[in-house]
């Protein structure tokens, strides 16, 4: 199913475990909820069950998540790891791809190896790093929106926390493995018209 056929109106947040749930076509569901088998039928032949979830590095904008080859950051994520690894000499700076080939030539902060087991260890605990990432970062975006109840529809969460450009390089720039260079101009105007904007 092609993703311009999901009805993006019809995902909510869930903010206690920060899965997105329900959707249309397909519900999906998120770790909070049980998995039966009649539901899991629908998601057959899929590697995972489910269609969308939350960018892992802005944690607004949204990522594909059907197969074992869907990236975990969004489209402009990836752009800025893109611009940020390749000015540092690598094919990007962070591994947001979900499979390990797909995040070959990503900065390692460990010592380089040529092990293939330790390049493995390296990618797994960046992988964790992530998951810790998003994490944190979600608690804090989904704290204020708590109040209202257990979810919150998509739109909504983005219409409080909008996904821009200058979100993904300030989030790059928090997450911190490599700081964006300052003279990589058309990242860091992105980040000073979003850090001065009034929130
Ligand atoms: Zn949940
Ligand atoms: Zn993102």
């Amino acid at each position: 199913m092609p993703f311009e056929e999901l009805d993006l109106a019809a995902f909510a947040v869930c903010l206690t475990c920060g899965d997105l749930r329900d959707g249309a076509p397909r519900e999906q569901r998120c770790g909070c909820q049980p998995r039966t088998a009649d539901w899991e039928q629908q998601w057959q032949g899929q590697d995972i069950a489910g269609d969308l979830d939350l960018c892992v590095l802005c944690v607004r904008d949204t990522v594909t998540t059907r197969t074992r080859w869907s990236w975990l950051g969004c489209e402009t994520c990836r752009h800025v790891s893109q611009v940020v690894g390749e000015r540092y000499g690598h094919r990007s700076a962070l591994p947001l791809g979900r499979h390990s080939i797909m995040n070959g030539g990503a900065i390692q902060p460990a010592a380089p190896t040529t092990e293939v087991v330790g390049a493995l260890m390296a990618a797994t605990r960046q992988w964790n790093a992530l998951r810790e990432w998003r994490e944190a970062v979600f608690n804090r975006l989904a704290e204020p929106l708590r109040a209202a109840g257990p979810t919150v529809p998509l739109a909504e969460w983005q219409r409080r926390w909008p996904p821009s450009l200058g979100a993904s390089v300030d989030a790059f720039d928090r997450y911190g493995v490599v700081p964006v260079p300052a003279d990589l101009g058309s990242l860091r105007q992105a980040q000073i018209r979003f850090r001065s904007s009034p929130r």
